[in-house]
């Protein structure tokens, strides 16, 4: 009898093309990553490679003729790349999705929309913007962040009371940017959906998020929060998954306020460093949902069978602790392949599963 074996290529090679290539492996699968960089973490685990630019039309063309579906691990792809491929292969999630996630006045628009609440908000063009806005708001702090290309607290400057408006809006260098009322949350949470063909969808449990230096540090899953939360957090996921018609695997960050209410801050429409507990703590990762919903397989059991930890490991202080984390029991290492750590560079992670 002969298998049927499809070939999923991933725009994008970065730790989660990685992870995503390691679990399509598991399940038969072959990856093909293009990516512009070559000995890209993802590229070492695959059995083929494009090293090509987004835009580079020939290779786009040579790479989906080698591939049968489309997936891709950031969202920074451009929009282009994606409605070129669309017409010769199947790319999942759907661009319309991408275009939403890549630009934060759209995405926090399509929110509100669909009755998510997020943080109060207003577009922003130019400095008078964030005068009329904080005026209206009757306050004198705000954040404001590029519209575009920002992540990892990068592209969004924090207004305090006596700053100079006209000098925060230059730094930002930006033409188009959201000014978000300041939120004094309890904690940030994250809720992961994989949501498959036929619309059959699992949530992970959301998980607890912490920061260093706006970098994920450490995550807590499932979050210590109430049942409601949890409940509630998994509905929202799930309103967006379906208003989207998602193909794929979608995060979604929340804050947590003090008076225990949930406000959405991003969404990522793809795997996402804060559900890499599920590799070790789920029957089914993250990463194995996405690849199984892009390749048109069943989505699979996101319920835990531990409870887990998951600390990144970040720059060069927090690799010198790989010796500590290879001998604690319980705990998983992974490390993404990077020759070289730098400051704020991720260079793995380890899961330590709580018995
Ligand atoms: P973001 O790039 O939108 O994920 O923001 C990076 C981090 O900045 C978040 O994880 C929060 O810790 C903080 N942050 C972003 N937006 C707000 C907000 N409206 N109020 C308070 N903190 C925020």
């Amino acid at each position: 009898m002969k298998m049927e074996s499809k070939i999923l290529g991933i725009l994008g090679g970065g730790q989660l093309g990685r992870m995503s290539a390691m679990a399509a492996a598991r399940l038969g699968i072959s990856t093909h990553i293009l990516c512009p960089e070559e000995g890209c973490p993802a590229s070492l685990v695959t059995p083929f490679f494009t090293c090509a630019d987004y835009k580079n039309e020939e290779a786009l063309k040579a790479f989906a003729a080698s591939v049968d579906v489309i997936g891709y691990e950031f969202e920074n792809i451009p929009l282009k790349t994606i409605e070129f491929l669309k017409k010769l292969k199947p790319v999942y999630p759907d661009s319309k999705l991408l275009e939403v996630s890549q630009n934060r006045l759209k995405e926090k628009d399509f929110l509100n929309s669909i009755g998510i609440p997020t943080a109060p908000w207003a577009p922003c063009y130019k400095a008078e913007d964030i005068e009329v806005t904080l005026a209206k708001w009757a306050t004198s702090k705000c954040i404001i962040k590029t519209a575009r290309f920002g992540y990892d607290g990068k592209g969004q400057i924090f207004h305090r009371d006596n700053d100079n408006i006209h000098e925060n809006w230059a730094k930002l260098n930006t033409e188009e940017a959201v000014i978000e009322g300041v939120i004094d949350f309890d904690f940030e949470i994250s809720a992961i959906i994989a949501r498959d063909l036929k619309g059959q969808s699992v949530v992970y449990p959301a998980a607890l998020n912490e920061h260093k230096n706006h970098i994920l540090s450490k995550t807590i899953a499932p979050a210590p929060i109430p049942t409601e939360l949890h409940e509630k957090a998994a509905e929202m996921v799930t309103k967006i998954a379906d208003a989207v018609d998602l193909v794929g695997v979608l995060t979604l960050e929340l804050f947590v306020t003090k008076d225990g209410e949930l406000l959405a801050n991003e969404i990522a429409p793809r795997t996402h460093n804060s559900g890499h507990w599920t590799i070790d703590a789920c029957a089914v990762s993250q990463f194995e949902n996405h690849v199984r919903t892009v390749c048109g397989l069943p989505v699979g059991d996101a319920t835990p069978h531990s409870a887990a930890e998951m600390i990144n490991l970040v720059g060069i202080e927090d690799v010198k602790s790989i010796p500590k984390y290879l001998d604690m029991p319980h705990a998983h290492v992974h490390l993404y392949g990077k020759t070289e750590a730098r400051d704020g560079r991720k260079m793995g992670h380890v899961t330590i599963l709580k018995k």
